[in-house]
């Protein structure tokens, strides 16, 4: 199946029922609209003489064009770019030539960022016509959702006028000609480690993981998902916009980007049955003050994922956020995204200590990191996955690739241990792993032991370098509102409720933490700044 023709069984099923709501921009559409809307700016994308293979960026928070854009470069084969709605100008312009993109769809601004005079410092002269620059030199057309012409740009209703134009048969023939395992989809991977990295996917990478992911929170015709996180990670993308395509389900999205209120005034007005997060997402929602007002009740499930879900958080959720179902999932962009997820069915301490199973049809083992041996059930190492969801590749990075992709393994860089039934279990990033005086110290530990102070809002463990034992444990921690703690206090908690070389030799207080849009703190960040602190 092509994400394509998913679109063409979505309009006749359920065409007249709600397939997106985009609440700040008051925009409704139903399936048939929707299908519309993305043959029709296919058909103009078309006519702006981009064939399938090419590549088109797109560079927005969540709104309805987003998906609109998703979804028609997908009919007509075209290569969808995700940029990440943080970059400024310099990343972009890494991202564009990387890829050679050749349409850039982009917003007019964001929060306090104006893409119009990013982009603007990249296409110099502004000219009517095709676009030639010399940097980017496959860049013709730049396309922008929403506000006042610009000479030599396209506006998104430029587009759709084009492709009004046209006729549908021009897709239909189009479309025949696609495969499932055709590129579509070069997704950036959030960058918590690094520069991110380009995963490129095919329709069938994605739009099967969609479907599991679905069936593994017992997503349903009818539901009604809130959908607060970025649309340009796959945690948007594919296991929000893809899972509802399938099942037939509303993608609801409550702003541009993330904010507490906004999620909680939508679920209550929109009645929404599922609400997707990371953790911090989560905490932030349960933390405001005005959390109590709002009727959540309509609430059913939903998933956590992305990054480690504390066991106090996710109680939470399923308690006062009436989430019974609620399931976390593990996964990472290369993998389209996800491998392992629980299901409503597993015992609540199974969901709140583990993420789950591995998905169906796809292999999964645990290998010593030094040695490449799979090691026995219940040890901890590398996890390595295999089957239908692993990327085709890194865009035009074959060293990359083959580092992380051994005889059909995608390597995680993650570190996890799988039980005698089957459930998985995070302990951390091989990247963050914190090494004592040769004592293996999984941050994670520690972090869910110091979580449970009352005084504890959220807490990151990381290593430092260290003289004596080549690093140290540093808890950076921030204190609830109203509450006091000290470093002398943190210490005085850990003693003799942990073993003494995981007790943290630094306790440093912040207000809050280098993040990915996405959501994940950024350790590596974190820690170059406590180093500096500390020397
Ligand atoms: P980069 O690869 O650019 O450094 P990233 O790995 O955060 O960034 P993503 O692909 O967005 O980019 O995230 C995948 C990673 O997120 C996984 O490799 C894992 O470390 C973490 N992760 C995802 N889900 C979970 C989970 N349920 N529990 C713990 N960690 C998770
Ligand atoms: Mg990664």
């Amino acid at each position: 199946l092509t994400i394509g023709e998913a679109l063409e069984r979505a309009a006749e099923r359920w065409s007249g029922k709600p397939a997106l709501v985009s609440r700040h921009q008051d925009v409704r559409l139903t399936w048939l609209e929707l299908k519309h809307a993305a043959d029709t700016f296919a058909l103009g994308l078309i006519g702006l003489g981009i064939e399938a293979g090419d590549r088109v960026g797109i560079w927005a928070p969540n709104c309805a064009e987003w998906t609109i854009v998703q979804l028609a470069t997908a009919r007509a084969g075209i290569i969808l770019v995700n940029i990440n709605p943080a970059y400024r100008t310099a990343e972009l312009e890494y991202t564009l030539r990387k890829v050679g993109v050749k349409a850039l769809v982009c917003a007019e601004n964001f929060k306090s960022s104006d893409y119009v005079a990013m982009v603007e410092t990249l296409v110099p002269a502004l000219h009517d016509g095709p676009i030639h620059s010399v940097e980017l030199p496959a860049l013709r057309h730049v396309i922008k959702i929403g506000g006042a012409q610009r000479p030599g740009w396209l506006t998104f209703a430029d587009v759709i006028d084009m492709g009004q134009s046209r006729s549908p048969g021009e897709l239909s023939a189009l479309a025949a000609g696609l495969d499932a395992n055709d590129a579509i989809n070069i997704q950036f991977t959030s960058g918590t480690t690094g520069r991110p990295k380009g995963a490129t996917l095919s329709h069938r990478n994605v739009i099967n993981n969609a479907y599991f992911v679905g069936i593994g929170m017992g997503l349903q015709e009818g539901d009604r998902l809130c959908v607060p996180v970025p649309l340009y990670h796959c945690f948007g993308m594919v296991m929000s916009n893809l899972a509802c395509l399938v099942h037939g389900a509303t993608m609801v999205y409550p702003s541009a980007g993330f904010d507490p209120v906004a999620v909680l005034e939508t679920v209550e007005a929109e009645r929404c049955t599922a609400l997707h997060g990371v953790p911090t997402m989560f905490i932030s929602e349960l933390e405001h003050p005005d959390f109590e007002r709002y009727d959540l009740s309509s609430l059913r499930t939903g998933i956590m994922a992305g990054a480690i879900c504390p066991i106090e958080v996710m109680s939470k959720v399923m308690d006062r956020m009436h989430m019974p179902d609620v399931g976390v999932a593990y996964g990472m962009t290369e993998t389209s995204p996800v491998s392992f997820q629980s299901a409503p069915s597993d015992p609540v301490e199974r969901r709140v200590s583990t993420v789950g199973r591995v998905q169906p049809h796809l292999e999964v083992k645990v290998v010593d990191p030094a040695r490449g041996v799979t090691v026995p059930r219940g040890t901890a190492g590398e996890l390595c996955t295999r089957g239908y969801s692993v990327m085709l590749g890194y865009w035009d990075d074959p060293d990359q690739t083959a580092e992380a992709i051994q005889d059909g393994w995608m390597h995680t860089g993650d570190l996890g241990v799988i039980d005698e039934e089957g459930y998985g279990r995070i302990v951390g990033r091989l990247k963050d792993m914190i090494i004592r005086g040769g004592e293996n110290i999984y941050p994670r530990e520690i972090e869910e032991y110091l979580y449970r102070h009352d005084a504890v809002e959220d807490v990151q463990v990381i290593g430092v370098p260290d003289a004596r034992f080549g690093e140290e444990i540093c808890a950076c921690v921030r204190i609830r509102s109203g509450k006091h703690l000290t470093e002398q206090d943190m210490i005085a908690f850990c003693r003799g409720q942990i073993a003494h070389y995981k007790i943290p030799r630094y306790v440093i207080f912040l207000d809050s933490y280098p993040m990915t849009i996405t959501g994940k703190v950024q350790k590596h960040v974190l820690r170059e700044m406590i180093i500096d602190e500390l020397s």
